[in-house]
């Protein structure tokens, strides 16, 4: 059986997918490497909470450096773009690409992610950028599209079920600084 390498930015994003893949007894482990969730607070709460989530299940979860610095640098720029513009690629690539490097190191066969999961995200932009990190490593992105099949809806009622932390914004601070990308917790029960 393939090892697959599932790229998550949140529990609330992937908890449907870790449950699904889970049950289905595939083979496949969780990689958190999520520079752009500013503050470290913040960062920190939401890696706890996907750890809590994977640990409750027997799913790997590998959390790789924090490195808001590098990330920071890579963005620069752009600061300015709105959602879903030009910050967003060169953020999915960013992650994309480190996850497909580790992904190549340790054995995996292939790396999908949840990047794309909320309905306020272009997940065709995920993709591209996924493709791009994709032909830079040989690794082969698995681009299975996780809101199917009854997973938003499945997704919805965990984050619901379990109480897990919810936050009310993206991640990076130009996200929290700009009233369209804000899914806060009123949008977030409504759609993630
Ligand atoms: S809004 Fe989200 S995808 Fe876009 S740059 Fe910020 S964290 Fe990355």
């Amino acid at each position: 059986m393939s090892k697959l390498l599932l790229v998550s930015c949140c529990a609330p994003c992937s908890c449907a997918v870790i449950a699904k893949l889970a049950e289905e007894k595939r083979n496949f482990a969780v990689l958190f490497y999520n520079p752009n969730i500013q503050p470290a607070e913040e960062y920190e709460k939401r890696r706890q909470e996907n750890e809590r989530f994977c640990q409750e299940r027997n799913v790997p979860f590998i959390s790789l450096e924090y490195d808001p610095e590098n990330w920071l640098q890579a963005v620069k720029g752009f600061e300015n773009e709105p959602e879903r513009g030009e910050r967003c690629s060169v953020c999915f690539h960013l992650r994309l690409k480190r996850a497909m490097e580790y992904a190549k190191e340790n054995g995996f066969d292939a790396v999908s992610s949840v990047l794309g999961v909320s309905r306020y995200k272009d997940m065709a932009q995920v993709n591209r950028a996924a493709q791009k990190a994709s032909e830079e490593t040989g690794v082969f992105y698995d681009e299975t599209n996780w809101r199917k099949g009854g997973l938003e809806q499945q997704r919805q009622q965990l984050v619901k079920e379990t109480g897990m932390y919810a936050q009310d914004y993206f991640g990076c601070p130009f996200s929290v600084r700009t009233p369209s990308s804000i899914c806060g917790k009123s949008r977030l029960s409504k759609s993630i």
